[in-house]
């Protein structure tokens, strides 16, 4: 099959991904084989190839949000049919006997894998997942408008529910990207006023498209002290500025995996009960209600379509905010 291999972590600027046939892969026991229709682009996957995420598997495919059809199905797969469509997110597999995973916080399991960081990805004709791992997709979306919704929607809405933004509130988000322009939609359904702080004059173009109250540069002050801020540019930096634009008892949760260092903070960004806190992964729950609000708000994906060949375009492009909306490889 032809995939997009990373041999070593290296500046996207260098186009480090290898454009190359490689063996197909084989479903194992509880495995299904999923040909790839269209694999979305992450940050995270940015983080990968440039390694400020340590490496983990080498070669290996990259790409997280997976949507595609099952081919054959592995040994002892139970609940799936061939032909079954199916999207395959970051986390691949984790161990169900944890403490956290028995605590229903799976996203924190002390032994997890990962899609496109510890196992192969998507971005690849084909790739494997285990059944108990890939969500239902719903069928009034298309592969490619589909695929963001599994890293950039999930995370974002697990980032909305971490920052505690009631019906009614007011919400900051630091970066408008995939995640940022998803977001906003979940917001606006729970008719949250969000104010859009972020330094690409197109992604302050689309955050007034969809309807933000107030758009201002990275650390513009907005005009009202918020109820609550999610900060998805991994940019240390930004913490003071967010914690300031809070009110009391506010919390800022920050989405991103990777986030360079966070300058020392004078503790009254912090007193009077604001809280500091990441968010890290997402349950399966999350995700299964994430895509019932999506079909039902109907979530719309603004996305750039590339052709597999050019992933290391999409990511440079994505490193330069130069993309509106989320970047979609289309794969088959
Ligand atoms: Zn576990
Ligand atoms: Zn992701």
């Amino acid at each position: 099959m032809k995939a997009c291999l990373l041999h070593s972590p290296a500046k996207i600027e260098t186009n480090p991904l290898d454009y190359t046939d490689v063996p197909d892969p084989l479903p194992e026991r509880g495995e299904v084989l999923v040909r790839v229709g269209a694999c979305g682009v992450c940050r995270t996957d940015l983080h990968v190839v440039e390694g400020e995420l340590r490496p983990r598997k080498s070669p290996v495919i990259p790409g997280h949000q997976i949507v595609g059809r099952i081919e054959k199905l592995g040994p002892e797969v139970s609940h799936l049919r061939v032909g079954d469509r199916v999207g395959i997110p970051w986390l691949h597999h984790t161990c169900g006997v944890c403490e956290y995973c028995r605590a229903g916080k799976e996203n924190l399991c002390n032994a997890p894998t990962y899609t496109g960081y510890t196992v192969d990805g998507g971005y690849a004709e084909y790739t494997t997942a285990p059944e108990g791992f890939v969500y239902p997709i719903p069928e009034s979306l298309t592969d490619e408008q589909a695929a963001p919704l599994l890293c950039a929607g999930i995370i974002g809405f697990r980032s909305l529910r971490l920052s505690g933004i009631e019906p009614g509130g007011s919400l900051g988000l630091y970066g408008f990207g995939a995640a940022g322009h998803l977001a906003i939609q979940v917001a606006r359904h729970w008719n949250v006023a969000v104010y859009v702080m972020t330094r690409d004059t197109r992604h302050q173009k689309l955050a007034r498209e969809m309807g933000a109250v107030w758009v201002g540069g990275t650390v513009d002050e907005p005009p009202a002290k918020l109820d609550a801020v999610i900060v998805f540019a991994p940019a240390g930096e930004i913490v003071p500025a967010a914690l300031k634009a809070l009110k009391k008892g506010g919390t800022l949760a920050l989405g991103g995996i990777y986030m360079s260092p966070i300058p020392a903070l004078n503790y009254n960004l912090l007193y009077q009960e604001r809280v500091l806190r990441s968010v890290t992964n997402n349950t399966r729950q999350d995700g299964k209600d994430f895509l019932r609000l999506a079909a039902e708000i109907p979530v719309h994906t603004e996305i750039e379509v590339f052709p597999l060949r050019e992933a290391n375009r999409a990511l440079n492009l994505l490193k330069n905010d130069a993309i509106r909306g989320a970047a979609v490889l289309q794969v088959s």
